[in-house]
């Protein structure tokens, strides 16, 4: 049975004491669904949030990493960088990397294969802008981004690997997917994995949905069969709406 997750990017938002509060916070919450938790606090703060959670059942991922092992990247962390501290998983290929960072399929696809090198475990997030809903691309964009990035790895790999369906037009718009819309894609992705790689791998694969998830629609969003968990931003970094979210399955 595939896992339900949550994850919390916080995204460029927290320093130091904000994160140590968040953290105090999220410790006094209490789970009471079986849906694993992860929050991304910034690099600054991962070893921070790692020691601070580590008694905890909650992960602490990153947000972000680069390809290369070590070297001349000014400015960037390795995936071996991110295990020292205690990090497992990396999201990657957010749509603000994409369109802020100019992050490509094709240079996504080269961190996808540092991340699993490492053994680190990758939530792969994807997307369609409006303009491509509007025109009914959205398929054809978000099945060429996950072939693009993803179809060079053996099935095997799907292990490690979480998919995160975020439609641009609902990130941090507090415009969300209907819980139809979100059904329909997911199962769209799924189709595109077991055409490719059979239905045991696609059946296996944890599928989110990020976009404006709140404690008010989380429940009836998980509730459809395809959505397997959230990736959540605005309202993970508050820990009573994050746990509210989390414990919605
Ligand atoms: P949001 O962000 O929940 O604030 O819309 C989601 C995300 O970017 O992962």
């Amino acid at each position: 049975m595939r896992k339900n997750i949550v994850a919390g990017n916080w995204k460029m938002n927290n320093d130091l004491a904000q994160t140590e509060s968040l953290l105090t916070d999220l410790k006094k919450q209490t789970k009471t669904t079986s849906a694993e938790v992860m929050v991304a606090p910034t690099f600054t703060n991962l070893y921070h949030a790692y020691e601070a959670l580590r008694t905890t059942d909650i992960e602490v991922v990153a947000q972000n990493m680069h390809f290369a092992e070590k070297g001349a990247y000014t400015g960037e962390i390795s995936a071996s960088m991110l295990k020292s501290v205690g990090v497992n998983t990396v999201i990657l290929g957010h749509s603000e990397r994409r369109e802020y960072f100019n992050e490509t399929d094709e240079l996504l696809a080269k961190k996808v294969d540092a991340a699993l090198a490492n053994d680190i475990r990758v939530i792969f997030c994807f997307g369609e802008e409006l303009a491509d809903r509007k025109a009914g691309n959205e398929e054809t964009i978000v099945g060429n981004q996950i072939k693009n990035a993803l179809f060079h790895l053996e099935a095997e790999a799907f292990k490690n690997i979480v998919l995160a369906y975020e439609p641009v037009w609902a990130i941090g718009t507090g415009e969300t997917a209907s819980p139809e819309q979100a059904q329909d894609m997911h199962a769209f992705i799924r189709k595109t994995l077991a055409d490719k790689y059979g239905n045991n791998v696609a059946d296996e694969v944890s599928i989110l949905y990020g976009g404006s998830v709140k404690p008010a629609n989380a429940v009836e969003i998980f509730s459809k069969p395809d959505v397997d968990g959230g990736l959540i931003g605005g309202a993970a970094l508050n820990a009573e709406d994050f746990f509210a979210i989390v414990n919605a399955f």
